[in-house]
C-alpha cells in the first residue's frame, strides 16, 4: 500500500491538469450511506417499493407527499461534513493542480469543502426551486417542512437532483466531458462505474495517468495505470498526513 501511495503522490506532483471523478464511496466517510453497496439504501424496500421507484420522476409527480417523506429521511444529511478526501481535493484546487471535480454525489460536500470547479452530474440537495415561480430555497426549507414543501406563492418546491427517468443537465455534462478530455491525470474514486451515462464519460480521457481508487473492482480497472484497492478518504488522509514510509 505504501508503495502505491508513494506512486499516487508522485503522479499528483507531476500533474498540472488533474480531474477527479467521484462516486458514493467519496462520501461514506462523512456518514452518507453508499446507495449501491450490499447494505446501502438500495438494498432496502419501503412498502414494497424500491428506492429507485420512489426516487423517480413519475413517482415524484404521482405521489409527491410519499416522495418527500422518503427524501427527507434518507437523502438529506444536514450533519454531514467534508472528510479527508474533500479536504485534499480543495488543497489541490488551491494549488492549481486540480482542474475539476466530476461527481455523482448530490450531497454538496465538495462545495462545502471550498471547491469551485465542481460538476454535480446528479444535482445538489442544497438547491431547491419552486416549480411555479422558480424561487430558490436551501435544504433546510425541505427539512423543516411537513408533507409537501411549498413556496410562498403556493407552488411545490422541487429539489434540484436528477431523478430516475430524468436526463442529466446538458451544460454540466458538456463541462465535465471537456475537463476529462483535457486532463493529464484522471482520478476515479469511490465508484464502480456502473451508473450511466456518467460512467462512459471516462472513455473521453486520453491523458497519461488513470488512477482508480475503490474498494471493489470497477469497469475501468484494465485501463488503470495505478490501481488502489481501498477507501478514498483513508487514502487521501494518509497522503495529507505524509504517512508514507520509504520512497517509491
Ligand atoms: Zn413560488
Amino acid at each position: 500500500m505504501e508503495e502505491k501511495l508513494n506512486k499516487l503522490q508522485d503522479v499528483i506532483c507531476r500533474s498540472k491538469r488533474i480531474v477527479f471523478f467521484g462516486g458514493a464511496g467519496v462520501s461514506t466517510a462523512s456518514g452518507i450511506p453508499d446507495f449501491r453497496s450490499d447494505t446501502g439504501l438500495y438494498a432496502e424496500e419501503v412498502d414494497g417499493l424500491s428506492p429507485e421507484m420512489i426516487l423517480s420522476r413519475s413517482f415524484f409527480f404521482l405521489q409527491t407527499e410519499r416522495f418527500f417523506c422518503f427524501y427527507r429521511t434518507h437523502m438529506l444529511h444536514p450533519e454531514a461534513v467534508p472528510n479527508a478526501a474533500h479536504q485534499y481535493l480543495y488543497k489541490l484546487e488551491k494549488e492549481d493542480r486540480l482542474r475539476g471535480i466530476v461527481t455523482q454525489n448530490i450531497d454538496g460536500l465538495h462545495r462545502k469543502a471550498g471547491n469551485i470547479r465542481v460538476y454535480e452530474l446528479h444535482g445538489n440537495i442544497n438547491e431547491n426551486y419552486c416549480m411555479e415561480c422558480n424561487a430558490g430555497y436551501p435544504m433546510e426549507k425541505i427539512l423543516n417542512s411537513q408533507g409537501i414543501p411549498r413556496c410562498e406563492c403556493g407552488g411545490v418546491i422541487k429539489p434540484n437532483v436528477v431523478l430516475y427517468g430524468e436526463p442529466l443537465e446538458k451544460y454540466v455534462c458538456i463541462g465535465a466531458r471537456r475537463e476529462i478530455t483535457n486532463a493529464d491525470t484522471l482520478i476515479v474514486a469511490g465508484t464502480s462505474l456502473t451508473v450511466e451515462p456518467a460512467a462512459t464519460f471516462i472513455e473521453d480521457f486520453n491523458g497519461r495517468n488513470l488512477v482508480i481508487i475503490n474498494n471493489s473492482p470497477t469497469r475501468a480497472d484494465e485501463r488503470a495505470t495505478l490501481l488502489i484497492r481501498g477507501d478514498v478518504a483513508d487514502v487521501f488522509f494518509r497522503l495529507q498526513a505524509g504517512d508514507l514510509s520509504g520512497t517509491a
